[in-house]
């Protein structure tokens, strides 16, 4: 305002000599000439000034209240996740300057709304990766964050076990015999995208055996995007969403891009995890869980079985004479031994059945939902499964017997799964000196055993007895 009236004041002030000059009259230096022109041009001043309010400043207000409006949402995005409205536009009022500058306004609000958006997407997606370290839970967190950015109805995810690329995880597909468990080069473009490394998005893809399971009945898509997960130079998954549009939006474009590369390393520390985990828990010579393992398993099923009132077993077993053994045929022929009886006893129980190396020669089967007679049958089956096989090793056949104690729960009273192991040890050592090959049942007051002895090969006479578990 000051700028604009000084303006016309100058312009006043120097208009009276200029006109002196130029049409050589006096009367232009008068001070009645004078005063008119230095009014004349403070008039102008604020007339320019009232004319600049009304068209330039109110469109840079409103310029100003849609920055401070974008600032805001971007702060309201970034808490809620939603994307950035209409509202953050401007409307265009005309085609000169000020209308360029709301164009580009516009332009770097989009800008900044896709920025957000893939920001928001990927931390999204790292904060879902940083939560569990497990296979699962990173696989499908993958699976599920890509079919969520895409609006994708369906998807699948695979990934490699070093051999071959095994599916883990799939949403909305039609998961009937056509799905395969494991890709191989026959399925279409997948092989193509594994080798490539490089996301790719396909309209004629080949692949027969994704399709869609809707409400009317199974779709095959036209669309579909190949996102390969990349550790290391390599490609350790595939992730396969069926699209809607033959094309995406540069965001799901941008965030696909990230699932490959941030997901790939992820998914292998999670594979290496996982690989590490079935390590710890295995037994190396048996192939069977180990103790610790066994035990904790042992532990989950007992808390079950207390929660559902349903019967839990616990057999524990022991080679007979495993020291004599080793003493007569050597330590090699001993692990040949125990190897063989993991693989028996790994045959011998049925899916739910935990098979562990309870240490040494000594084994146990935890049977959940199995009461003390069927516990029993399986007993027996199992010891005479081990007396009758014979055990080949440079150039030996061997024969092993084995003795087995059982304790049932609730057929016996107990408050902690331990309580149940010492019980069959305890049946284990009554079969034992009983004259071993042969199957206990810890029983109150005292365990008893479970088929007469009709065996020479007992060490001594026994009193046995027949118990109905
Ligand atoms: P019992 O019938 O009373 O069970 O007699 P046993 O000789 O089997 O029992 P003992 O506890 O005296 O001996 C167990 C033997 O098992 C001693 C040990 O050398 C052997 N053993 C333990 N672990 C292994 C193994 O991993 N490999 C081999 N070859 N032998 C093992
Ligand atoms: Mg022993
Ligand atoms: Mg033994």
């Amino acid at each position: 305002m000051v700028s604009m009236l000084a303006f016309g004041l100058a312009v006043g002030l120097v208009f009276p000599p200029f006109a002196r000059l130029v049409l050589g009259t006096e009367e232009a230096l008068s001070p009645l000439f004078f005063t008119l022109c230095v009014m004349a041009g403070l008039m102008v001043g604020g007339a320019n000034y009232g004319l600049f309010s009304l068209v330039v400043s109110r469109n840079l207000r409103r310029v100003a209240a849609k920055m401070a409006r974008v600032v805001e949402q971007v702060g309201e995005t970034k808490a809620s996740g939603a994307a950035c409205t209409e509202d953050c536009l401007i409307q265009m009022t005309s085609n000169d300057a000020i209308g360029h500058m709301e164009l580009a306004f516009n332009e770097l609000t989009l800008a900044i709304a896709h920025r957000v958006g893939v920001d928001i997407a990927v931390t999204g997606l790292a904060e879902t990766l940083s939560q569990s370290a497990e296979l699962d839970h990173v696989a499908e967190g993958l699976l599920d964050a890509s079919l969520s950015c895409c609006k994708a109805p369906a998807g699948v995810i695979y990934i490699s076990d070093g051999f071959g690329f095994k599916l883990k995880a799939h949403r909305g597909v039609d998961s009937g015999e056509q799905l395969p468990m494991t890709l191989g080069a026959a399925q279409g473009l997948a092989e193509r995208a594994i080798q490539n490394g490089k996301v790719e998005l396909a309209t004629d893809h080949g692949m027969t055996w994704f399709s869609l399971s809707t409400p009317f009945g199974t779709l095959r898509p036209k669309n579909v995007a190949l996102v390969p997960l990349r550790a290391e130079g390599r490609t350790v998954g595939l992730i396969v969403l069926a699209l809607d549009a033959e094309d995406l939006d540069s965001r799901s474009s941008e965030f696909l891009s990230a699932v490959s590369s941030m997901g790939g390393p992820s998914l292998q520390n999670s594979m290496l995890h996982a690989k590490l985990t079935e390590l710890a828990a295995i037994d190396e010579l048996t192939g069977l869980l180990n103790r610790r393992f066994g035990m904790r398993r042992l532990g989950e099923e007992y808390s079950r079985s207390i929660r559902h009132g349903v019967p839990l077993s616990v057999l524990m077993m022991d080679v007979d004479h495993f020291k004599r053994f080793n003493d007569t045929h050597g330590h090699d022929a001993g692990d040949e031994v125990l190897r063989v009886v993991g693989n028996l006893l790994d045959d011998a129980v049925r899916a739910g059945d935990i098979a562990c190396r309870y240490g040494g020669e000594e084994f146990i089967i935890v049977a959940p939902g199995t009461g003390a007679a069927d516990a029993g049958v399986m007993a027996e089956r199992v010891r005479r499964k081990i007396e009758t096989t014979t055990v080949k090793h440079a150039g030996q056949t061997m024969k092993v017997t084995m003795s087995i104690g059982i304790a049932t729960w609730p057929m016996l009273a107990c408050s902690a799964p331990e309580e149940l192991v010492t019980a069959a040890d305890a049946a284990l050592y009554y079969a034992k000196e009983a004259g071993r090959n042969i199957v206990a049942i810890q029983k109150d007051p005292k365990p008893m055993l479970l088929r007469e002895s009709s065996d020479n090969n007992r060490d001594t006479a026994v009193q046995p007895a027949v118990v109905n578990g």
